[in-house]
């Protein structure tokens, strides 16, 4: 069955020009997948794409996941489950607010119901046993994980790298759960490296990425590597200079970061490409640009909603 989320033909790929770049030979270049479709942003759009045709075709009429309440997977899937025809539940994480933040909005503006439960019971979300639960409750329905990371997710992450991408050497993402760098690994070619910046605080992401990568069977031929340091503090963490940056990109390039992953992507990258030489890197930008008005709200700030 066609998917209703077309397949994207091309994605734009942005250079990045700098001084320090061009003096060591190293071409930077953008991956715009923040552009691959006008509502479902960046890598959810690859993350939900088979989960969506699967439950369909599979003739479920629901899909359920979690998340926050600022996800972006939360605010893809009911975006993604509504253009395939779905209905959807978000269960999300934490006591509801007397008003709805943006994300929440939307995502029930396009058809979610939400269902908000205890950090503590939000802890048991991958268990089956409770996620089996929640249909006497809600009836049948399709699981997406939270974050949407799934086997199935991988499939759809895996071709997020087409044949004109081998040129490059290095190919950076953002990492929250990993589901997309497990794609990029099971995609990029022997002579490639990936290159994963962990938006959460901690070094436990190196061993969950290895289990991911067994667990969910990904056949590899690169190498790759996951920088734990470019978090600032912590998830949704940030501070002047991160804030400065995201600005200043926009300033000096005309692309717009999220404070929570592609801003430290970015970060993390610029700083890491000191030390190389004669290489080209292509950064995916994952999206997420639907946070910044959440995330203003929440703490204050006032990044530009671009
Ligand atoms: C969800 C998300 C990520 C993290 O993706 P994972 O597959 O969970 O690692 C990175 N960047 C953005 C903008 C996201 O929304």
């Amino acid at each position: 069955m066609k998917s209703p989320l077309f397949d994207p033909k091309s994605i734009q790929t942005q250079k990045i020009t700098l001084p320090s770049l061009e003096k060591q030979n190293v071409q930077l270049l953008i991956k715009r997948l923040d552009l691959v479709h006008p509502f479902i942003s960046g890598n959810k759009f690859y993350k939900l794409k088979y989960n969506l045709e699967t439950a369909k075709s599979e003739g479920y009429h629901t899909v359920l996941t979690f998340g926050g309440a600022y996800s972006n997977h939360i605010q893809a899937t009911a975006i993604a489950a509504k253009l395939s025809g779905l209905n959807s539940i978000g269960i999300i994480r934490g006591e509801k607010a007397a008003a709805l933040n943006p994300t929440l909005e939307e995502a029930e503006e396009n058809g979610m119901s939400l269902y908000f439960i205890t950090r503590e019971s939000y802890k048991k979300k991958a268990d089956d046993r409770f996620v089996e639960g929640l249909k006497e409750r809600f009836g049948d329905f399709f699981h997406i994980p939270e974050g949407g990371t799934n086997n199935l997710a991988i499939q759809g992450t895996s071709e997020i790298l087409k044949d004109e991408d081998q040129q490059a050497d290095i190919i950076a993402t953002s990492i929250g759960t990993g589901g997309t760098m497990a794609g990029l690994v099971k995609a990029a070619k022997f002579h490639q490296k990936v290159w994963g910046f962990s938006a959460l605080k901690g070094g436990f992401i190196f061993e969950e990425f290895d289990k991911l990568l067994k667990e969910q069977k990904v056949n590899y031929n690169c190498s790759y590597k996951i920088f734990a340091d470019y978090h600032f503090g912590g998830y949704a963490k940030h501070n002047a200079i991160l804030l400065e940056f995201i600005e200043n990109f926009y300033e000096s390039f005309g692309i717009p970061l999220d404070p929570i992953y592609t801003g430290k992507l970015l970060f993390g990258v610029l700083d890491q490409c000191q030390y190389l030489e004669n290489k080209t890197v292509l950064c995916l930008h994952t999206g997420g640009l639907q946070g910044i008005k959440g995330f203003n709200n929440r703490f204050g700030t006032s990044l530009k909603d671009r």
